[in-house]
Parts: C-alpha cells; sequence; structure tokens
C-alpha cells in the first residue's frame, strides 16, 4: 500500500513538473513574440477595412456608422490593432462604382484620409520607409494606401503619379482579372505576361519609388516583373504553392527569382490559401453559393445551411501557415518574408489568427518552432523596411536621369 503510494505522488510529481515546464515554454514563446514587437513595427501589408464603408454595406464612407475606435463586427478596429502590437498597416484604396472609377477611387482615398484624421491619436499617415519608423516611435500606428489591381489606373501613366502624390506607395499589378497590359493568374492570358505598357508601368512606379505587388499576377507576369524591375518587388498577401496549388500562391522555383531580386512574399492568412482541404471545400461551397445566387434569398440560405451541415467547413490550423513561413524560410532564408494578414477581405479564418489582435500568436508558434528573435523581427517588418529603403534609393537615382514617361498604351 505505503510504496503505491509513493508510486503515485512520484507520478504526479513527473506530471506536475511536465505541466508547469509546457506552461513556462509557453510563456517564454510569447515573451519572446512581444519582445520582438516592442522593439519593430509589425508591418501588416494588406488589409481591406474599406470594404465595410463601401462594399459589405453600403455606407457611402459614412464614418459613424463603423467606428473602429470601438468592437467592430470585422476583422479590423483600433482596440485590437493595439492588442496585435501592430506598426504599420497597409490599406487598400479602391473604385466601387464602375460607372465611375475615377470619382469612387478618390472617394475612398478621401475615406481613409478622414479615418486617419478622426483617429489621429492612433494613426499617423506614412508616406516613406521613414515615416513608419516615427510612427512607430511616436507609439501610433503607420497607415499606408495601396491599390489593389492595376486596371484602376486607367491606362494612364498621369494617373499613376497622381496616385503616388496622393500617398499609394504600392500597386497590384492586377487584381483577379486581366486588364490591358498585365495577364492576372486567375484570369486567361491576354498578352503572355506585360506587354510593352505594363513593363513602363513598372519602371515608372520604379522611378517614382511605388512598390511594384505581383500578388495576384500570372507566373509569367511575375518573371517578366522580375527582369524589368529595378528595385525589389513586393508580394502583399500570397503563400506557397507547396501547400495549396493555387494561382494567388507562388511556387519554389519562383521564389527563387525573387531571392535574387531580394524581394519579399508578406503570407496571407486567407484558410483557402492555406490549406488544400479548405481549398477544396471553398471550391465547392462557392459553386453552390454561385448556383443560387439568382433565386429567392431565403431559400438559397437554408439551402446552404443545409449543405454545410452535410460538408463541414474544414479547421486550418495556425500551424498550417506556420508551415508556409517554414517552408519559405528554409528555402529561400530569413530576408524574403513578410506577413499581409488580408483581413477583413476574405471569408473563413485560421484558427487563432481570427482577427489583427491575433499577430503575437503567429510569432509564438514560430518562437516555439525555433525561429530566432533576428529571424522574427525580419519577419515582423526589417525585411519590408529594406525593401521600402531600396525602392525609395532606386527612385532617386531614376528621377535624376529620367524624365516622366507618357507612354501611351497601343490598342
Ligand atoms: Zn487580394
Amino acid at each position: 500500500m505505503k510504496s503505491s503510494v509513493i508510486i503515485l505522488s512520484v507520478v504526479l510529481l513527473f506530471f506536475q513538473s511536465s505541466i508547469i515546464y509546457s506552461q513556462s515554454q509557453n510563456t517564454e514563446h510569447l515573451e519572446i513574440a512581444n519582445k520582438v514587437l516592442s522593439s519593430v513595427p509589425l508591418v501588416d501589408g494588406h488589409n481591406d477595412l474599406l470594404l465595410h464603408y463601401y462594399y459589405y454595406k453600403d455606407r457611402k464612407g459614412n464614418l459613424d456608422e463603423y467606428d473602429i475606435s470601438k468592437s467592430t463586427s470585422g476583422q479590423t478596429d483600433i482596440p485590437r490593432l493595439k492588442e496585435g502590437k501592430v506598426g504599420a498597416q497597409f490599406f487598400t484604396v479602391f473604385s466601387f462604382d464602375d460607372s465611375s472609377l475615377t470619382k469612387s477611387m478618390l472617394e475612398t482615398v478621401d475615406c481613409l484620409y478622414r479615418i486617419a484624421d478622426r483617429y489621429k491619436n492612433d494613426f499617423s499617415f506614412a508616406y516613406s520607409s521613414n515615416d513608419i519608423m516615427d510612427a512607430f516611435n511616436e507609439g501610433k500606428i503607420a497607415m499606408l494606401m495601396n491599390i489593389e489591381g492595376g486596371e484602376q489606373i486607367e491606362n494612364s501613366l498621369p494617373m499613376l503619379r497622381l496616385y503616388y502624390q496622393l500617398g499609394v506607395r504600392y500597386l497590384t499589378l492586377t487584381w483577379n482579372y486581366s486588364n490591358d497590359w498585365a495577364d492576372a493568374g486567375f484570369d486567361s492570358a491576354r498578352h503572355n505576361g506585360l506587354n510593352e505598357f505594363g513593363k513602363e508601368v513598372v519602371r515608372e512606379m520604379n522611378r517614382l519609388g511605388m512598390l511594384i505587388d505581383i500578388s495576384h499576377v500570372s507566373d509569367k507576369v511575375m518573371k517578366d516583373v522580375f527582369k524589368t524591375s529595378e528595385a525589389p518587388v513586393i508580394y502583399s498577401h500570397a503563400n506557397s504553392r507547396k501547400f495549396v496549388n493555387t494561382k494567388r500562391n507562388v511556387p519554389d522555383d519562383i521564389l527563387h527569382l525573387l531571392k535574387k531580386n531580394n524581394g519579399i512574399i508578406m503570407v496571407s492568412f486567407v484558410p483557402f490559401f492555406v490549406n488544400q482541404e479548405y481549398a477544396d471545400w471553398f471550391d465547392l461551397y462557392e459553386a453552390v453559393y454561385d448556383s443560387l445566387k439568382m433565386g429567392n434569398k431565403e431559400t438559397a440560405k437554408a439551402i446552404i445551411e443545409e449543405w454545410k451541415i452535410k460538408n463541414p467547413e474544414p479547421k486550418v490550423p495556425l500551424t498550417d501557415l506556420a508551415n508556409h513561413l517554414d517552408h519559405i524560410k528554409n528555402l529561400i532564408g530569413a530576408d524574403h518574408i513578410g506577413i499581409g494578414s488580408d483581413f477583413d477581405g476574405f471569408t473563413g479564418v485560421v484558427e487563432g489568427l481570427e482577427d489583427c489582435s491575433k499577430f503575437p500568436n503567429l510569432l509564438e508558434e514560430l518562437a516555439r518552432r525555433g525561429w530566432t528573435e533576428d529571424e522574427l523581427k525580419k519577419l515582423a517588418s526589417e525585411n519590408f523596411l529594406r525593401v521600402f529603403r531600396e525602392t525609395e534609393k532606386a527612385s532617386q537615382k531614376l528621377r535624376s536621369g529620367k524624365q516622366a514617361s507618357m507612354m501611351r498604351i497601343e490598342n
């Protein structure tokens, strides 16, 4: 009897100490994540917050109707940006009215400026790599602006330049559709990559100091950009094609070209680009959804709910996203990665990364996997800042020897 009590006590002691050990390990990794994010800003390369003002619900840019100083129904608001230790956030501006592309685009630009002004104690509008660091040192979130989809410059280099003047610091060359000068990954090829005007857009962006984003474009456009650009490029929100075979993700051979270019891939938190099982499920879900679009809304909703019970949404753990980062780091090194969540721009969720308050969870998981503090700092912002600075430097050089291009598109 006595000896069994001793054995039990020893066993209990063993379990207790292993629990304490794993708890201290957990705290240790979260501490590393928090330490890193206190010493460098976390730059998030892509966010679709403005869709809440114009698209998910037509609020006509009314900030009172979606107040981000409080908790919102979406994935982004100021309390959660702070909790997530976000230091710099790119926000996408866009045309939302096909009959008035420029006017609607300018209204979203104005909306972002109004947000910056309304919440000026929390945000500081940023136009340069130095501005990001200044905002961080003042304890504010740097707000940056980007355009997703090159068609929104309406085949006009003067408009590209004016958007730069307004503060746009990256342009994604295409969205999901090929435009008049670049092919999209999800669309059929119209130009076999970039046509001559597309190459001139890239050169003009180099001259201006605007970052070139090759998320969404076809593989051939990616290769053409690497050949054309005189500055490093970014993928503002994309993942590795090794895990999900979609044109929105980047294959290994092109990741090697990215390393040669000294650019970065900022990984997204979009579950259908992170996990293949989820991507397959989502394809089916979309097909059901699309087939019901035209019918009665209530009936369609009921059919979709029933379909979802029979076909449960697969779970996507945070470890799956960490696998993308591990793979890219192992393949091309820690100097070519970053984060571009795409919050408020997709449905579904990666568990543990539900909204912008959760960024430290990702760094904690990577610390657990043995990533060093230096590597985590590179991921958080140092790589992005390097690319931004090199782009600014290339621009200074190019502006001194080159006039603004007046190339027109040939139809
Ligand atoms: Zn996108």
